[in-house]
C-alpha cells in the first residue's frame, strides 16, 4: 500500500523515496538484484515471496525506473539494476550497517572488499588499502564473523549467493 500523500510529504524527498522503495520485500529485491539475481524465479525461491506480492514488486520497480525488464540468455525474463537503481546501493550498505551494529552482536553478517586489492570497505564505500570510493562492480561481497551459515534444503539461489562474489554479477546456476 502506497503512503498517504500530505502536504508534509511534499517537502520530504524520503517520503517521496519510501514510495518507491519503502514498501515490505522491495528492498530485498533490490538487494537480491544486487547478489545476481535476475530471474523471477529465483527471487521467489530466494525470499520465499508469495509470487503475486514478487510480481507487484517487480512492476512497480520497472515503473520506477530502478529495474529494466528484458529477455535474457535462453529466452528467460531477466530483471536487472539500472544506473538509477545502482545509486541505491549506499543506502543498503548504511541500512545493513546499522544492522550490524545494533543487531548482530558476533559482527557484520556480510563484509565487502575491494576486489583490486582486497581492502575492506569502510561504512562510507571507500577501500581501507587504496583510499578510493569503491564502484559497485569493483565489489565483492563475503560472509562476515556474525553470518549464520542455514540449512538450505532445496534452494541453490540462496547457496550461490552466500560465497564470495562480486556484486552484480549473475548468480550461475545448473538449470
Ligand atoms: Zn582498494
Amino acid at each position: 500500500m502506497t503512503l498517504p500523500s500530505t502536504y508534509a510529504d511534499r517537502n520530504c524527498s524520503l517520503a517521496r523515496t519510501l514510495e518507491v522503495v519503502g514498501e515490505r520485500w522491495t528492498l530485498l529485491i533490490v538487494r537480491d538484484a544486487f547478489f545476481g539475481v535476475r530471474r523471477f524465479g529465483d527471487f521467489a525461491a530466494q525470499l520465499g515471496i508469495p509470487r503475486a506480492v514478487l510480481t507487484d514488486r517487480l512492476k512497480s520497480l520497472v515503473r520506477e525506473g530502478v529495474f529494466t525488464r528484458d529477455d535474457g540468455t535462453g529466452g528467460a525474463v531477466e530483471y536487472r539494476l539500472t544506473a538509477k537503481g545502482v545509486e541505491l546501493w549506499p543506502v543498503l550498505r548504511a541500512l545493513m550497517t546499522w544492522g550490524d551494529a545494533f543487531y548482530s552482536p558476533a559482527g557484520a553478517k556480510r563484509v565487502f572488499r575491494h576486489e583490486r586489492d582486497g581492502g575492506p570497505i569502510d561504512r562510507d564505500g571507500r577501500c581501507a588499502t587504496c583510499g578510493s570510493a569503491v564502484p559497485v562492480p569493483e565489489t565483492v561481497l563475503e560472509t562476515g564473523p556474525g553470518f549464520e551459515p542455514e540449512d538450505r534444503g532445496e534452494d541453490p539461489v540462496s547457496a550461490a549467493i552466500d560465497g564470495p562474489r562480486r556484486l552484480l554479477d549473475p548468480v550461475k546456476l545448473p538449470r
